[in-house]
């Protein structure tokens, strides 16, 4: 996918949450709320793991703009048709005070960005 060739996937995928995994229920739920706050807080692996590991900040191509959680959220049109299907909001207000949360997570998961978080 264009958008995140500046991104060295490879790296965020050796970061693994560290919480306890017993049944399988509850490692999921754990993830969920992570995926959810880092989203709030807008800081996530995708957007600041370059910080840790030296590399170019995540640029996304087709927009021609950095890639932030609020890009990635609410703008970026790379997955405009996916988002579409989930919610319509003008921003991240909106989004978090009036959308879903399962929404959010089903939109991150379809789009392959969910373990980026
Ligand atoms: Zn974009």
């Amino acid at each position: 996918m264009e958008l995140w060739d500046s991104f060295p996937e490879n790296k965020l995928y050796q970061v693994k949450p560290t919480v306890g995994t017993v049944g399988n229920a509850a490692p999921r739920k754990r993830r969920d709320d992570l995926v959810l706050i880092r989203a709030h807080i807008g800081h996530t692996y995708l957007t600041h793991a370059y910080l840790l590991h030296g590399d170019e900040k995540p640029y996304c191509i087709p927009c021609d703009c950095d890639v932030t959680v609020s890009h990635i959220l609410i703008d970026c049109y790379e997955y405009s048709h996916i988002r579409q299907k989930y919610y319509t909001v003008p921003n991240l207000k909106t989004l978090f005070e009036h959308t879903d949360l399962s929404l959010i997570l089903d939109f991150l998961k379809e789009s392959n960005l969910y373990m980026k978080f």
